[in-house]
């Protein structure tokens, strides 16, 4: 499965419930990037990014307990993004946590760029500043 565009970077943004208000102003802070890449994300994730700023392209999959984490688990394996930003919530026992490993496992097979946190995704964004995504 691959979301086409023309853009040339897909960046799949995903968050966890009390994460999502962080993920949602993070991308606020980094709408330049976030306007020249298609993104995708778990179903309530990508409606709140397109409700807060409807002008990205965002294409939202399944809500990730219904399976929407694993669709980007597929498009991982299948080399088509360029980085993952995944806010997960460390407060909450165990959130999601099969999602989690199975995510940070395709990730780490594929040596693609993940990011867990604010700080990170910082880093990722500028990585793609220096063109190195
Ligand atoms: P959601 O899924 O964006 O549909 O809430 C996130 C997740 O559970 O990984």
């Amino acid at each position: 499965m691959t979301v086409s565009s023309a853009k040339t970077h897909q960046i799949s943004l995903v968050a966890h419930d009390d994460r999502k208000d962080t993920l949602v102003s993070w991308v606020g802070d980094n709408l330049e990037m976030f306007r020249q890449v298609s993104i995708v994300s778990t179903g309530t994730t990508g409606r709140m990014l397109l409700e807060s700023y409807p002008e990205l392209t965002v294409t939202a999959m399944k809500s990730g307990p219904l399976g929407g984490d694993q669709q980007i688990g597929a498009m991982i394996c299948e080399g088509a993004l360029s980085a993952l930003i995944f806010f997960v919530d460390p407060l909450s026992p165990m959130p999601h946590d099969v999602d989690v490993k199975a995510l940070t496992r395709l990730a780490t097979v594929y040596d693609l760029p993940m990011a867990c946190s604010p700080a990170t995704a910082n880093l990722i964004a500028a990585g793609y500043h220096q063109g190195l995504l």
